[in-house]
C-alpha cells in the first residue's frame, strides 16, 4: 500500500474547486458576492461562451492592496471571519476562504484590483493554478477578475458542461437574482460586448423587476411586507389571477441570499393552492430576513441550499402571511344573496347585478385599465367610408398575426375596469355557460365554477366566523341514522356545519335530525348534502377539516344541481356574475381551474380582419 501523505495544495485547490465551481455560473456567483461583500455600487458582468471560454467580473468595491491580493488566493484565507463563533452570525456571502484559489487552479485567472491607499494598482495572472506574474498596474478603485478557459486544466469537468445556451441560461438568472437582491447596486450583465441588461441603481425591487424582467412582469406583482417574531417578509408577489407554468418565477432570498428551499417554495404554493389553476406557480420574488443564528448557510459549499432551525416557525408565517394577504383581497364579508342588488342595464332594459365601485378599486382596475392596443398616427384617421371595389384596403385595417398574443398572455384575465359595471348576460349555451356582453366584449362564465368559487368564499368566511348564515328551518325535518364511525364524525364536525348554517340535532344514540341548513342549499337536498359530507369524511380519514369536507360536498352539489337539478336560471347566472366580481380569487374555481374568460372585441376584429 502506498504512504500516506499531505496533498500538494495546487491539488486540493482543484479538489475543492470540484465543490465550489460545478459550472460557469458559479463561478459568476462566487465573484458577484465577492464584489458585494466589497460593498460595490457598480457591478459589470461579462462573459462569452456560456462563459467556458471568458468571464469577467468588475466592481468598484474597496480593492486590496497587493499583499492581501496575494493572500486572498492561499486556501482559506478570508477577511470575513475569525473563529467558529462567527459562523453564527454570518452576515457576509463568503467566509470559507475558497472562491479565488479554486477558481484560479481550475482556469487562466487574471486579478487585477486596488485599494484606496495604494496608488497603483496590482496584477496577478495564475494559469491552471500556477503563478505567472505580480506586477503592479494602473488600476480605477475596485477589483477586475477575468476568468478564462475555465476547466482547461481539469478535462474531465469540462466534459460534463453543458451547451452554451444552458450554461449562458443558469449564468445570467444568477446574475438577475443577485441583481433583484441588490436594487441599489448599479448593475450590468453584457454578453460578449452585447448588454443583456444594465439596470442603475434603483430606490425599490419594483423598479428592478422592471428592468431586468420587463414592466408587464413588474405589474403582475404587488408588494408584500409582514413581520412577526423576529421574522420578517418583503417582496413582491402575484397580484390574484396570474400564475406561471414554471417555478422559474418563484424567487426567495434569505438575509438577501438567493436560496433554494423547499420550504419557503412548499409553503408558497400552498398558500395559492385555490387561488391558481393546478400545475401552475404563482409568481413572488421574497425576501426573508431572519436572525443569521437561526439559518444554516453552511449545508452545502455553494451556500444554495440553507436549513432553518426552526422550520415550521418559518413555514407557518410564510404560509398565513401569504394566505392572510390572498385574503385581504376578500372586500368584506361576502354579501348575502338576498342582499344583491340589481339594476337596470340603461342600454338593454335588462336587470343586471349593480357593480360596487370598492371592488373596482381593490382589484387596481379604475388605475391600471387594460393595455389598449398601440394606436399609432395613421390608425386614428381610419377612413371608414365605403372603398370602390377592387382596392385594398389600407393596412390600418387589417391586424397583424401576433397583436392579441402580445398584448394579452395566456393567463391574462381580469374583469374590466369602469366598462365592467355592466356585464350584460346576453344567453346561454349548454345550460350553464353564461355569456355576457361588456363593453371590452364577450364574457363566458362557467356557472357551476362560478357557483363553486362563490360558495366556496362564503364557507370559508363563515368558519372564520366572519360572516353568519340564517339557517332556513326544513318544513319537515330530515331524519338521519347513522353507523358509530359516521355518527362520531358528524359530532366531531358539529361546530363547523353550524356554523355553516347547518341545524342538526342529536336525538338518540346514533340518531340526527336535520332541522335547517344554509340558505344557499335547497333544502330538500340537505340531507343528500350530509349524507355526501359524511361519504368524503370517511373516504378521506380524520385528514380532513370540516372546510374541505363541505367544499368537496358543495362541489357534488353543484354537480347536481347543474344537471338533474334544473340548471341555473337566468336570474342566478346574473347574480353568479356579481357575487364572483366580489370574491377575493374570482378568476378560478376552488380547484384552480378558470371560472371565466374574456375574448376582448381586439380578438374578434383580429379573427375578421376588420374593425368593428
Ligand atoms: P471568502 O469570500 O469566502 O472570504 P474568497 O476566496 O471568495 O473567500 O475571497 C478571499 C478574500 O479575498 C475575501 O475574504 C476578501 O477579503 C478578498 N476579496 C475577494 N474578492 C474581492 C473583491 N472583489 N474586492 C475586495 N476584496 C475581495
Ligand atoms: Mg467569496
Amino acid at each position: 500500500m502506498s504512504k500516506i501523505r499531505i496533498l500538494a495544495d495546487r491539488v486540493a485547490n482543484q479538489i475543492a474547486a470540484g465543490e465550489v465551481v460545478e459550472r460557469p455560473a458559479s463561478v459568476v456567483k462566487e465573484l458577484l458576492e465577492n464584489s458585494v461583500d466589497a460593498r460595490a455600487s457598480r457591478i459589470e458582468v461579462e462573459f462569452r461562451n456560456g462563459g467556458k471560454s471568458y468571464i469577467r467580473v468588475e466592481d468598484d468595491g474597496i480593492g486590496m492592496a497587493q499583499d492581501q491580493a496575494l493572500l486572498s488566493l492561499e486556501r482559506h484565507a478570508t477577511s470575513k471571519i475569525r473563529d467558529a463563533g462567527d459562523l453564527n452570525h454570518v452576515r457576509s456571502f463568503g467566509f470559507r476562504g475558497e472562491a479565488l484559489p479554486s477558481i484560479a487552479s481550475i482556469s487562466r485567472f487574471s486579478l487585477r484590483t486596488r485599494c484606496k491607499e495604494e496608488k497603483e494598482g496590482s496584477e496577478i495572472l495564475i494559469n491552471g493554478g500556477k503563478m505567472v506574474h505580480v506586477k503592479e498596474c494602473g488600476m480605477p478603485l475596485g477589483t477586475r477578475i477575468e476568468v478564462s478557459h475555465l476547466f482547461n486544466s481539469v478535462p474531465g469537468r469540462r466534459k460534463f458542461l453543458k451547451t452554451e445556451i444552458t450554461e449562458s441560461t443558469h449564468l445570467m438568472h444568477l446574475a438577475k437574482l443577485y441583481a433583484l437582491a441588490h436594487p441599489r447596486i448599479h448593475f450590468t450583465l453584457l454578453e460578449g460586448g452585447r448588454t443583456i441588461f444594465k439596470s442603475p441603481a434603483c430606490e425599490d425591487l419594483y423598479e428592478r423587476v422592471s428592468e431586468i424582467f420587463g414592466k408587464g412582469f413588474a405589474e403582475s406583482l404587488s408588494h408584500l411586507s409582514a413581520e412577526e417574531n423576529g421574522l420578517a417578509l418583503n417582496g413582491l408577489v402575484g397580484k390574484l389571477g396570474q400564475s406561471r407554468p414554471t417555478r422559474k418565477e418563484l424567487i426567495f432570498f434569505v438575509n438577501q441570499r438567493p436560496v433554494d428551499s423547499k420550504t419557503l417554495s412548499y409553503a408558497t404554493i400552498e398558500a395559492f393552492h385555490t387561488f391558481i389553476p393546478r400545475g401552475r406557480f404563482p409568481p413572488a420574488i421574497l425576501f426573508l430576513e431572519i436572525d443569521p443564528a437561526s439559518v444554516d448557510v453552511n449545508v452545502h459549499p455553494s451556500k444554495k441550499e440553507i436549513r432553518f432551525r426552526e422550520e415550521a416557525k418559518v413555514r407557518n408565517f410564510l404560509l398565513t402571511t401569504l394566505l392572510n394577504r390572498n385574503r385581504d383581497f376578500n372586500l368584506q364579508a361576502p354579501t348575502k344573496p338576498n342582499e344583491i342588488k340589481l339594476e337596470v342595464d340603461s342600454v338593454s332594459t335588462k336587470l343586471v347585478p349593480q357593480i360596487d365601485p370598492k371592488a373596482l378599486e381593490m382589484y387596481g382596475l379604475n388605475q391600471s385599465p387594460i393595455p389598449q392596443p398601440q394606436v399609432n398616427s395613421v390608425e386614428k384617421n381610419v377612413d371608414l367610408s365605403v372603398r370602390p371595389s377592387g382596392e385594398q384596403p389600407s393596412t390600418p385595417d387589417t391586424y397583424k398575426e401576433g397583436d392579441c398574443d402580445q398584448l394579452f398572455p395566456e393567463e391574462f384575465v381580469r374583469p374590466r375596469g369602469a366598462g365592467l359595471a355592466s356585464w350584460r348576460l346576453i344567453d346561454r349555451i349548454k345550460g350553464g355557460l353564461a355569456l355576457f356582453a361588456t363593453a371590452e366584449g364577450l364574457v363566458a362564465m362557467h356557472g357551476r365554477a362560478a357557483y363553486e368559487r362563490v360558495r366556496f368564499e362564503e364557507l370559508e368566511s363563515c368558519l372564520q366566523g366572519k360572516l353568519q348564515y340564517e339557517s332556513q328551518a326544513l318544513l319537515l325535518p330530515e331524519n338521519l341514522e347513522l353507523d358509530s364511525i359516521d355518527s362520531t364524525c358528524l359530532n366531531q364536525n358539529s361546530i363547523g356545519l353550524q356554523r355553516l348554517g347547518f341545524d342538526i340535532e342529536e336525538f338518540g344514540r346514533n340518531f340526527f335530525r336535520i332541522n335547517g341548513c344554509p340558505p344557499w342549499l335547497t333544502p330538500e337536498r340537505s340531507l343528500a348534502f350530509i349524507k355526501d359530507f359524511l361519504e368524503i369524511a370517511r373516504e378521506e380519514g380524520s385528514s380532513l377539516q370540516t372546510l374541505e369536507i363541505v367544499q368537496e360536498a358543495m362541489v357534488r352539489e353543484s354537480c347536481f344541481k347543474s344537471t338533474e337539478g334544473g340548471g341555473f336560471s337566468d336570474e342566478e347566472l346574473i347574480l353568479l356574475a356579481k357575487e364572483l366580481l366580489q370574491c377575493g380569487n374570482p378568476y378560478t374555481c376552488p380547484k384552480g381551474r378558470p371560472t371565466f374568460f374574456e375574448i376582448p372585441i381586439r380578438d374578434f376584429e383580429k379573427r375578421f380582419q376588420r374593425r368593428i
